[in-house]
């Protein structure tokens, strides 16, 4: 990421990519107390546009309210650096990261008179996610790492140093030759996977965990708003144990990077067998309900539904 051509914008003023560095005494670097969010910018049929940017940018207001932050700019001049993010850097589908963290004034816990930083940067996400891992799922185990909970942590913030623990599970569960993690509560219910919510399908009715120890996700609304909107599909949020997930007919992540992955596997336990889901060499059902919803998701995100284009702003 050091080398290549483009600009960040840093508290107001613009830093080529080269240039964009930070002192090693940064607070943010040592003890994790930053928030950050991750926003998609996609070329649809009308134009450039950011998908749900206010929703993204008022989680990070909240987010650094949460953690007593003072953020030095409003949400409006934070949506404005995105756009114009988009547009200095010359990007259409786009990845955006806009990072809020304290300063070097001081170290230890007790610094006084920490500067808040405010950043955006932007760059082409390319291929992120296989376009196997889109037909064919996932194949995920449970983490021995519980997700947070809300008296140790700030479930509903995106803070930096969460990603600590998503981190610790990710890296086991690839380490073992997985593709993902499911982490539970710390009383064992589903929590969310490792950046990115988790819904499964039973009877025709979709269910997610409750957001308690897991992220407020934008997907997960997105899909619980297309779900309940334009299938007429039912959806419960509730707390959901790890065999639900193994007795599902199906199930799916949710994330702003990810999209809809499916959820082919858990534990080593075929998701869906006595629904008739495929073999796992082959892609998921076209008349999934999974399918069904990442097909309306692309349609939502690329301005072609009518009833969801408030979702979009222009770049
Ligand atoms: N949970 C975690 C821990 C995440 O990092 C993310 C990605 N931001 C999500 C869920 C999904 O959230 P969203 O749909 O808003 O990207």
């Amino acid at each position: 990421l050091y080398d290549r051509d483009g600009w960040i914008w840093q508290d107001g003023e613009w830093r080529e990519w080269r240039e964009a560095k930070v002192h090693l005494f940064t607070h943010t670097l040592h003890y994790g107390m930053g928030c950050f969010e991750g926003v998609r910018a996609y070329a649809g049929a009308t134009g450039t546009h950011l998908f749900r940017v206010a929703e993204h940018t008022r989680r990070l207001a909240e987010s650094a309210h949460a953690l007593d932050v003072p953020l030095p700019f409003n949400e409006a001049e934070i949506i404005t650096a995105q756009r114009e993010c988009l547009r200095k850097n010359g990007l259409s589908n786009a990845y955006l990261k806009p990072t809020v963290f304290l300063g070097a004034e001081g170290l230890g816990l007790r610094a006084q008179g920490l500067t808040t930083h405010v950043m955006v940067a932007a760059w082409d996400l390319g291929p992120y996610i296989s376009p196997q891992a889109a037909t064919h799922g996932l194949r995920a185990l449970t983490s021995s790492w519980a997700r947070h909970h809300v008296n140790i942590s700030l479930c509903r913030a995106k803070t930096s140093g969460h990603y600590v623990n998503s981190m610790l599970a990710l890296n086991t569960a690839v380490k073992a030759g997985f593709d993902e993690t499911i982490m539970l509560d710390p009383e064992g219910y589903v929590a969310e996977a490792s950046a990115a919510n988790v819904f499964l399908l039973r009877d025709g009715v979709l269910h997610t965990p409750e957001v308690t120890s897991c992220l407020q996700g934008i997907t997960r609304d997105s899909v619980i708003q297309l779900a309940q909107q334009v299938l007429g599909i039912e959806v419960r949020e509730r707390r959901i144990t790890r065999d639900e997930l193994y007795t599902a007919d199906e199930a799916f992540l949710t994330g702003t990077a990810a999209e809809i992955l499916p959820l082919r596997e858990l534990d080593g336990r075929r998701i869906g067998v006595r629904a008739g889901a495929p073999p796992a060499s082959e892609p998921i059902s076209h008349d999934s309900v999974t399918g069904r919803l990442q097909r309306l998701y692309r349609q939502a995100v690329w301005g072609e539904l009518e009833d969801f284009r408030h979702w979009l702003s222009p770049a």
